[in-house]
């Protein structure tokens, strides 16, 4: 039996920003059902964590965590939901503030979160074999307890969600959080800063991506945002396990927020069709082939793309609908875009989940034209919810869509290669010609029914990679 720690920023049901929430919400369930594993999960207490979380936690501790010359007091909580234990880092200055990110100060707030971490190590009663941290916020965590060593023969892993977002400081911020000695530095720093991702880099026992596909991607420089020696240097140590999904609960069969259930039925799918678009302003039309767009408005997801070819798209017999919250320049642009064609495209400027269910459900293609992405879940429930996806064939998107072939009959969706407006708008066109096929498009159908990404394979690799630390490197 091993205990593993996950230490990460966010964590479904109770805070979310992407993809990171749904897996440090799933995976530990997985581990703990097919692997047998004893997994907890320890987090930050965000204000943004609603009442009816609060109010199931108990007290467990109170402390001082300090930093550099601050000394801040953390009290632990805990809560059990769905046989796993969750530890939450409860500090004033840090957390009580509005939403999860965005803040001048977000590098000391995770620094302080990596810190408050490794001194909870000490006033919870687990013993954890393996710590295993995910993505930047929890990066100077690894650093910390590989040079701390608070449990004895704990084993470091560390997992890349996004390599993009890496918590980069001043220098000068290693010996005003840290005061550690200067010998360390080196494992630290990166072009000059302090650099929260390499920090995790340099010191984790394991690197995994979240899939195959990213892991060799970002020993490129044009994917590597700079950290492609560093990811060279530690090949060795470096894997790609694909990310799955809860399909429990993103299953239209029990899905409390679509208006109607189903398990494969066109018909009561075109029910959910009609009932999106009459929420969101659409004409009612349950024949009318529906796109959707469901993501962070930012670069990576290919948005430039999809502003270019806009205008021609809607000049076919579609209807879009884009849900996001993100950069200003994509907002105005589809909000303004959403005025011009109120027939065609509904815009959401929101975050909203049970919208996003809804979206899923009511339509029949899902379209996320990345110019990188390291796993990406959203493809994974459009499948879920038996709508086809149309990706650009890169990282974790290329791993798990495949083009639909009319030959062969093979293929779960639709994808392009090069990062080009026009090749995303003939394989939108492609998409349509085969909508419009009936053949075609049960058989299309049939293979998107039938492809399942659930956590059962990844979560032995994972236990996999955990034997292997803990039995090798003793
Ligand atoms: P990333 O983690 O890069 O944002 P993923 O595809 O891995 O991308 O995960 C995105 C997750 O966030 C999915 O569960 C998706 O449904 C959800 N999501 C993204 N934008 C919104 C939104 N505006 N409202 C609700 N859910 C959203």
């Amino acid at each position: 039996m091993k205990n593993v720690l996950f230490v990460a920023s966010e964590c479904t049901p109770f805070v979310k920003t992407g993809g990171l929430a749904d897996v440090i919400g799933s995976l530990p369930q997985s581990l703990k059902q097919y692997e047998r594993m004893e997994v907890r999960v320890i987090l930050p207490l965000y204000d943004e964590i609603s009442e009816e979380w609060r109010n199931q936690m108990e007290y467990l501790a109170s402390f001082n965590v300090p930093l550099g010359w601050r000394n801040q007091e953390v009290s632990i909580y805990t809560l059990e939901h769905n046989h796993i234990l969750y530890y939450f880092i409860a500090n004033d200055y840090y957390f009580t503030r509005k939403g999860v990110y965005g803040y001048y100060d977000d590098g000391e707030r995770f620094v302080f979160f990596s810190r408050a971490v490794v001194e909870a190590l000490a006033h919870i009663d687990f013993k954890p074999d393996i710590f295993h941290a995910h993505d930047w916020q929890a990066g100077m965590a690894v650093a910390l307890v590989k040079i701390m060593q608070p449990v004895e023969h704990m084993k470091t892993v560390f997992t890349i969600h996004n390599i993009k977002y890496q918590g980069v400081m001043p220098l000068g911020t290693y010996d005003d959080f840290l005061q550690l000695p200067a010998e360390h530095i080196g494992g630290m720093e990166w072009n000059g800063m302090l650099n929260c991702l390499k920090s995790a880099l340099f010191h984790a026992d394991k690197i995994t991506t979240v899939s195959p596909s990213y892991a060799e991607e970002i020993k490129d420089p044009y994917y590597s945002e700079g950290l492609h020696s560093i990811l060279l240097e530690r090949s060795a140590d470096l894997v790609g396990v694909l990310n799955g999904i809860d399909t429990n609960e993103y299953n239209p069969l029990k899905d409390p927020s679509i208006p109607v259930k189903y398990r494969s039925s066109r018909a009561r799918k075109k029910s959910n069709k009609i009932a999106l678009q009459e929420k969101i302003g659409l004409p009612i039309d349950s024949e009318k082939p529906l796109y959707i767009i469901i993501t962070r408005l930012v670069e990576q997801k290919g948005l430039h793309l999809v502003k270019h070819i806009l205008d021609d798209f809607l000049q076919e017999d579609v209807q879009l609908a884009i849900l996001g919250t993100g950069d200003e320049e994509f907002e105005s642009f589809f909000a303004e875009a959403a005025h011009r064609y109120p027939e065609k495209l509904a815009t959401i400027l929101t975050f909203d989940e049970g919208l996003a269910r809804q979206l899923y459900a009511g339509a029949d293609f899902f379209v996320m034209p990345s110019k990188f992405e390291p796993c990406g879940l959203a493809q994974l429930i459009a499948l879920q919810y038996k709508t086809v996806p149309i990706v650009r064939e890169t990282g974790g998107l290329k791993d798990t869509i495949h083009p639909f072939n009319e030959i062969t009959g093979e293929g779960n969706g639709f994808s392009f290669t090069n990062y080009n407006a026009h090749d995303l708008l003939s394989v939108l066109r492609y998409s349509l010609t085969i909508f419009n096929d009936p053949f075609q498009w049960s058989q299309l159908l049939k293979n998107v029914n039938k492809s399942q990404f659930s956590w059962k394979d990844s979560a032995s690799d994972y236990a996999n990679l955990y034997e292997e630390i803990t039995s090798i490197y003793v």
